[in-house]
């Protein structure tokens, strides 16, 4: 599935976490316009609530609600957004506080330092301590984000000015940030040392652009010149573009699962395309992995791109065996009892003149809790295949994320439970096999020491407050599935 299937990720949501988009623009007198845009194609990053702050070089003025991008934006909405420069945001929430207050970016008007606007991606593993300290010192938070503490950080500086205090902050904040902040003056973005979100930048005419992923660059129009750096810091202001490296040095952490899962195929991310390595993690799945089979279906759209190079590989016909329904809304309301629970056949419907007596080689993404890849492999096997292989594009996931892709506690990862064989019993499939951590990192041309897999491995290469483990594994209480 994708991010943005509906099912997937309700079944997956459900703390504190974010995974987010951001986008930001400099110098241009569409700013909210074009953010909006930008927005929109950084959709499936999140999509619990989004906002724009912009500002025409006097005051910043916010617009932020719950739900899409396309249904919180209207002309009336974006004309309350007059100015130059904008930064925005998409979000998905927290399942304790689905609220407006937590939708970002967040602006603070008070304080020595003026208005300033912040939007993240990424996750603070160290921000309830943060919190708490900032508190005492009589901080009064409107939210329950990490995000927020950076703004009270920032506010409670003896900096003399806020792009002192943004490194003087951002310094001592350990986790995974792709920043933007705003001021009347300036546009701001900052990427954590070890680089584990991405953050791209670009240029529009004479304006400069920043997003989460270069799809976002794309429909604007916009020319993709570099990545923010690890550890860098980008002003942009009337006197152009300044870059500086104030944050502590680490060794970098690219997030290796943005190319397994989370951007769009369509994205360059951290310099790479992102529909490349899925091609790769494909074929080299298919020398990995062999499946006796007629067939290779992707589960859509997520294994799309792997299932191409599967069958590339393998020689074997790539069929879409599975359609998915696009129009699947979240307000969508089950039937009552009379009639049967919908489930997964809401989003998927098998081709059946195509799977009836095949053997088949169904290819995913990942397996998160085994409950979607379950319902699948039955959806096949009803539809009259002969044998249903399943084949995924990455390690077995056995560890929770703490630096912004929303996953489940361990508990509920069932590869931290169960063998690939007991998997494999579990979702029912005839054959399991999973992409190894080198193949997948050798697909992604991304070297192991420069790279996260914590997902894949349990190692973190941050520390972790033990209160944001506990944390997480309360508000990732596992929930009933049917
Ligand atoms: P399941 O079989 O229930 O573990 O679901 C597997 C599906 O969840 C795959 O199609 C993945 O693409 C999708 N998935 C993986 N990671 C996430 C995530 N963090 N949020 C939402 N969906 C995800």
């Amino acid at each position: 599935m994708t991010p943005d299937d509906v099912g997937a990720s309700e079944n997956l949501r459900g703390g504190f976490r974010d995974e987010c988009g951001v986008f930001g623009i400099y110098g241009h007198d569409d700013a909210a316009r074009l953010t909006y845009l930008g927005l929109y194609q950084l959709q499936h990053r999140g999509q619990e609530s989004c906002g724009i702050v912009a500002t025409d070089g006097n005051v910043l003025r916010q617009e932020r609600a719950m739900g899409l991008v396309s249904e919180v934006f209207d002309e009336e909405r974006l004309n309350r957004l007059p100015g130059v420069s904008a930064i925005g945001h998409t979000r998905y929430s927290t399942a304790g506080e689905v609220s407006v207050r937590e939708a970002q970016p967040f602006l603070v008007g008070a304080g020595p330092h003026g208005q300033v606007a912040v939007c993240h991606n990424g996750n603070l593993p160290f921000a309830t301590e943060d919190r708490k300290r900032l508190q005492s010192h009589g901080a009064i938070f409107t939210s329950t984000s990490d995000t927020e503490v950076v703004l009270h950080g920032i506010a409670q500086s003896g900096a003399a000015t806020v792009l002192e205090a943004i490194p003087e902050v951002l310094r001592e904040t350990e986790g995974a940030f792709s920043m933007l902040f705003l001021t009347p003056e300036a546009l701001v973005a900052v990427r954590d040392p070890r680089g584990f979100r991405p953050l791209a930048l670009g240029r529009l005419d004479g304006a400069w652009v920043v997003a989460s992923e270069t799809c976002a660059f794309d429909l604007i129009g916009a020319a993709y010149v570099r990545d923010v750096e690890p550890g860098e810091m980008v002003v942009i202001d009337e006197g152009g573009l300044r870059s500086t490296f104030p944050l502590p040095e680490r060794p970098r952490s690219f997030c290796v699962f943005e190319h397994v899962y989370f951007s769009r195929p369509d994205s360059m991310v951290y310099g790479r395309s992102v529909n490349e390595s899925r091609h790769k993690m494909g074929k080299r799945l298919a020398v990995e992995q062999p499946a006796d089979a007629d067939l290779v279906v992707p589960v859509p759209d997520s294994g799309v791109a792997a299932a191409i190079g599967y069958a590339a590989e393998s020689g074997i016909s790539f069929r879409f065996g599975l359609v998915r329904n696009h129009y699947v809304g979240r307000t969508f309301i089950e039937p009552r009892q009379s009639i049967r629970s919908f489930g997964v056949r809401l989003k998927l419907n098998p081709v059946r003149d195509l799977i009836r007596g095949r053997s088949v080689v169904l290819i995913d993404d990942s397996i998160v809790r085994g409950t979607t890849s379950k319902k699948i492999v039955r959806l096949v096997r009803e539809a009259g295949a002969r044998a249903v292989h399943v084949r995924i594009s990455c390690p077995p996931t056995v560890s929770p994320c703490y630096y912004g892709v929303d996953t489940p506690n361990k508990e509920e990862l069932i590869a931290a439970q169960l063998s690939v064989e007991e998997v494999c019993r579990f979702i029912e499939a005839d054959s399991l096999g999973y992409l190894s951590m080198e193949g997948m990192l050798q697909a992604c041309g991304l070297p192991a020491d420069t790279s996260c897999v914590a997902c894949w491995t349990g190692r973190y290469p941050t520390r972790i407050s033990p209160r944001a483990e506990t944390q997480y594994a309360r508000e990732h209480e596992p929930v009933p599935s049917d």
